[in-house]
């Protein structure tokens, strides 16, 4: 037992270094690639044409946490998940408001920003993307800002969709499960990659962003104790989070979770690209990248 601790240390560390990032930067990545394999054909080309491109970038908002770059609202790390929990309100979380402003009012501006700022934050960034796809006629640089506002969203999104950024124990620190937040979100995935079973992308219509995000965070909820419950069970008489531990932690049920939500990951993304680019008008995508510009003459 007292090994198994000190390697759940290790994990802890581990995951604090990397701004307990949600789904670990390669996971990310994944799931930003099968989204694009699922946006609606009209925005395919251009998606497929920059994959690479928003893959890679779909793990920028993490390191602006180690960089400490800031936004509109503060620093950065409170803009990657909301600990619902933490308003000590009842689920499904009625009582807490959903405009920022009047979470401040309510709670004070320090336990707003504990609990985080993910639908506001994926509103902000949204609006951005909805702002570059209506310049995209007008060409310049909206094309560009495009790619990357999609993976920046990609990232929240993602994010949303990781029970543990839903909760105030996000690392298992409540019932003594340090490491559960990169157990669940990485090494996991990681260990089953290519035996994942994932359902395809499917386009959801998002009347509203923020309350598309509001609804996935509630959704994350019921999952957390579900996760926690297999991961005890593995650890019970073991000293090592080992091959077997894993065997056992999938078993119980946390892949299962693991793949839903990875799913529903992949297909939130997708969604909420064709969302933005439909509240723009459904502008024409170019699909060659490399510009001619107009010479200007005086
Ligand atoms: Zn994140």
């Amino acid at each position: 037992m007292k090994k198994l601790l000190v390697v759940a240390v290790g994990f802890a560390a581990l995951a604090l270094q990397a701004g307990v990032s949600a789904w670990g930067m390669d996971v990310h990545r994944l799931i930003t690639r099968r989204a694009i394999e699922g946006v609606p054909a009209d925005l395919k080309p251009f998606y497929a044409a920059n994959g690479d491109f928003i893959v890679e970038h779909s793990a920028d908002p993490d390191l602006w946490i180690s960089a400490d770059l800031r936004g509109e609202l503060g620093n950065e790390s409170p803009n990657h998940f909301l600990d619902y929990d933490g308003f000590n309100e009842p689920a499904p979380f009625a009582g807490v408001p959903r405009e920022w402003k009047a979470v401040v009012q309510k709670y004070g501006a320090d336990l707003a920003n504990k609990n985080g700022r993910l639908p506001w934050r994926a509103e902000e960034i949204f609006n951005k993307l909805v702002t570059a796809f209506t310049d995209v006629p007008k060409g310049g640089y909206a094309a560009d800002n495009v790619k990357y506002l999609s993976a920046v969203m990609a990232h929240y999104t993602e994010d949303a969709h990781q029970p543990f950024h839903a909760v105030t124990s996000y690392d298992g620190q409540a019932t003594n499960q340090r490491g559960i937040h990169s157990r669940f979100e990485t090494e996991l995935v990681l260990r089953n990659k290519s035996t994942l079973k994932l359902t395809p992308v499917v386009i959801k219509p998002i009347a509203d962003i923020r309350t598309f995000f509001f609804d996935t965070l509630i959704d994350d909820q019921p999952l957390v104790p579900k996760i926690l419950d297999a991961d005890k069970k593995a650890a019970e008489g073991r000293e090592f989070y080992d091959d077997a531990f894993f065997a056992d932690f999938a078993k119980h049920g946390a892949l299962a979770i693991a793949e839903k939500r990875y799913s529903d990951s992949a297909s939130g993304v997708a969604s909420v690209w064709a969302a933005a680019w439909e509240k723009a008008g459904k502008p024409k995508m170019p699909v060659d990248a490399a510009r001619t510009p107009a010479r200007i003459r005086k």
